[in-house]
């Protein structure tokens, strides 16, 4: 069948997302004559930048992806994810889902260019993003490689964070995770939480806060980021006596959540987990509470939310996909 027919006509397998998993599950549902459409999203600004390619095209180095052994940068890398999913047939879209009918069979997409897909099968891949703190400086040195990052497992280790004294927002696990994993690198690790305690679990927190290189910044908010090129140092206000001052720093990580790209499926009848990514009842399998409807990567997976764990569910989604539509 040629494209031009396809396009009018029902597709097989529609992955929505660009970023690891949905290029995985792109890859392996091609190379199962699958003859996928990948709808990658269009950029926007939220408030840090949104792109088709997802988190990894916010990040500089990426050093743990294995089979790059002197690392690769997250757009170099989702382009080459991209380019073998096209090699094997995968046709792209640029265009966001504003809305899905699951109950219709076939399945029908709304798009954000007014256009309708129909779908035997859908695979969400859509991710997470992460929130910011939402200011100015913090987001321009966060898009530019200054030094700001909503992930320490994935930037932390780079050289230029090495001896240096390092900060982390937030007072959660993940903040307590990332924290804990920078004291391996940091001069001194400053926690700056805005409360005077923590929301962490006890054994968490009891890691961290016996570090030596850990200094806690209670009751206190980040109310400004200092540097031209790359980040120099905080300013902070206290949350009780509004007092300012300023904390050198040479890196600053965000650990104040995550929020999954789910608003699309709102009124789809998917279901969610109790943090509102979606949920994959089965555990053992990509499949979503909806027949045929199959997820892959961080928006169905607030734990691990790295590239080679979302590629692996990506990869899971295809063939669980496959499946399902050789059975139907
Ligand atoms: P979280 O539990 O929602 O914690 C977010 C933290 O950021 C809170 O301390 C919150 O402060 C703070 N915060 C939120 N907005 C802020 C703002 N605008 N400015 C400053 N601070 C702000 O998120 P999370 O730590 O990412 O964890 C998400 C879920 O994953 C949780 O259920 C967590 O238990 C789980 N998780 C588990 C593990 C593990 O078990 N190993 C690791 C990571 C995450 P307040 O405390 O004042 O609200």
């Amino acid at each position: 069948m040629s494209d031009a027919t396809r396009e009018n006509d029902v597709e097989d397998v529609v992955i929505i997302g660009s970023g690891p998993a949905g290029w995985t599950a792109a890859i392996y549902a091609a190379r199962a004559n699958l003859h996928p459409l990948c709808i990658v999203g269009v950029p926007k600004q939220n408030p840090a930048p949104v792109l088709p390619g997802g988190q990894l095209m916010l990040t500089t180095e990426v050093e743990n992806y294995p089979g790059f052994p002197d690392g690769v940068t997250g757009p170099e890398m989702m382009m080459m994810f991209q380019k073998q999913a096209e090699r094997f047939g995968t046709r792209v879209k640029g265009a966001d889902v504003e809305r899905c009918d699951f109950g219709e069979r076939p399945m029908a997409l709304h798009l954000s260019n007014g256009e309708t897909v129909r779908t035997r099968s859908v695979i969400i891949a859509t991710g997470a993003t992460a929130n910011w703190i939402g200011l100015d400086n913090e987001l321009r040195l966060a898009t530019n490689g200054g030094g700001v990052s909503a992930c320490a497992v994935c930037d932390g280790a780079l050289p230029v964070f090495r001896d240096k004294p390092l900060a982390v927002v937030g007072g959660g696990d993940t903040a307590m995770e990332e924290a804990a994993y920078l004291t391996k690198f940091a001069s001194t690790v400053h926690i700056i939480h805005r409360r005077d305690s923590l929301r962490a679990s006890k054994t968490m927190q009891d890691r961290v806060l016996s570090a030596d290189n850990v200094q806690m910044h209670w009751n206190s908010t980040v109310v400004d980021v200092i540097g031209e090129d790359f980040i120099t140092g905080l300013v902070l206000e206290d949350t009780v006596t509004g007092d300012r001052s300023e904390l050198p720093v040479n890196g600053l990580f965000v650990a104040i959540g995550h929020a999954p790209a789910t608003e699309f499926l709102k009124e789809s009848g998917i279901a969610f987990d109790d943090s509102g990514y979606v949920s994959l009842p089965d555990g053992g399998s990509s499949a979503t509470n909806l027949e045929g409807v199959f997820a892959a990567g961080d928006v169905a997976d607030h734990v691990y939310r790295q590239a080679i764990t979302a590629a692996g569910m990506g990869c899971r989604a295809a063939i669980d996909a496959e499946r399902w539509l050789a059975g139907h």
